[in-house]
């Protein structure tokens, strides 16, 4: 439900066709693509662009996320009623937040008469300058560091702003057990808000950046191994309604030079699934709830419908092994970009075939 696919503007880093490519790779048959493109995805023309590129390439389905705001500037919302009529519920500025409170609270009163949400990326900018997580890694590598109050503050703003509306928001990418403990506290379980959270915050701490170095810098940055714990408990217990990906790619030179230099992000679409799994079977978590959190969760947010198996209707389905082990490589990922702390890491849950009305996919080739 969080893909950059990074075209337009970005093509040096991933296209749609190799995107959607990796998507299929990873067991996902439908993408939330993300607006930060250049220029930014928030005309109906914008959207009609991506579905048709989308549906000639004739893999995974694609489901636009235009943006909240012109030109994802923060200044004027966009036509939220033009965008909704090519199909579209959910709305993100992500990359950034919405800074302007008056117009998130509006925001989120203009989708509310269309059932729509809100994609939230939460963070206050003025606390964010640094690289990388604010403690004993920050110090370790002399980088200036990002406190937890960055992330935490925004949560608590938005939760008081959506208790003053009856529109959905979507907060994106928690990295904070302190950031889901606010988001469902008791004193705004009035408030419409559904939260996700990414693989990569509740598999790895700070400490990966040691070892990784900027493959392991992303925003909002890898907490602390307490952090990393708590969150990954509060997901297997249920606190959350989706993980995604937030599917990052960024070509080679963005990601060299030094830690303050590179860019934030890394690749998630051919990791979510064997990630996910890993972390959360690990704390005894039914494999058909953590199933839910990959489908039928971020779907119900995004406003699609949810797929059937039924005769007459669209086979939209992943065969995957549950105990299968492998190691992804660069050479053997579909994205143009190789962003990852995990390619070394031993995966379990590899995906065997992809339907999409037929076979598009099996035993790591395409059929087309
Ligand atoms: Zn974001």
């Amino acid at each position: 439900m969080h893909v950059h696919l990074r075209e337009p503007g970005g093509e040096d880093s991933e296209t749609i066709v190799t995107g959607l490519k990796a998507a299929i790779a990873g067991g996902i048959t439908t993408v939330g693509v993300m607006p930060n493109t250049f220029p930014p995805m928030d005309t109906p023309e914008s959207i009609l662009n991506l579905l048709s590129a989308a549906a000639r390439c004739g893999l995974a389905d694609v489901v636009p996320v235009p943006c909240v705001t012109k030109g994802r500037a923060g200044k004027e919302l966009v036509s939220f009623l033009e965008l909704h009529e090519t199909g579209i519920y959910a709305f993100t500025d992500d990359g950034d937040p919405v800074h302007d409170s008056g117009l998130l609270l509006d925001a989120l009163d203009a989708v509310y008469e269309f059932d729509g949400v809100i994609i939230e990326h939460p963070e206050v900018t003025d606390l964010s300058g640094g690289s990388v997580n604010r403690g004993t890694v920050s110090r370790k590598l002399g980088v200036t560091g990002i406190p937890c109050a960055a992330e935490t503050a925004d949560v608590a703003r938005c939760m008081e702003i959506a208790s003053n509306s009856h529109g959905h928001l979507h907060l994106t990418h928690l990295s904070l057990p302190r950031s889901v403990a606010i988001a469902r506290a008791e004193c705004f379980h009035s408030a419409d808000v559904t939260i996700d959270v990414t693989p990569h915050h509740i598999a790895l701490c700070e400490d990966a950046l040691m070892e990784h170095g900027t493959l392991a810098k992303m925003n909002p940055p890898l907490r602390s191994a307490e952090q990393r714990k708590s969150l990954a408990e509060m997901v297997s217990s249920g606190m959350v309604d989706a993980i995604a990906s937030d599917h990052a790619p960024h070509a080679r030179y963005k990601k060299a030079g030094s830690i303050d230099e590179a860019a934030f992000g890394i690749v998630g679409l051919e990791t979510l699934l064997p990630v996910t799994l890993e972390i959360l079977r690990g704390l005894q978590m039914p494999v058909i709830r953590i199933l839910h959190l990959l489908t039928c969760g971020p779907a119900r947010i995004l406003g699609i419908p949810l797929p059937v198996l039924e005769a007459g209707r669209k086979a939209d389905l992943v065969l995957f092994d549950p105990q299968a082990e492998y190691r992804l490589s660069e050479t053997g990922s579909f994205s143009k970009s190789v962003n990852t702390p995990f390619f070394e890491r031993k995966l379990q849950g590899r995906v065997e075939a992809v339907w999409m009305g037929s076979v598009v996919y099996r035993d790591g080739e395409f059929e087309h």
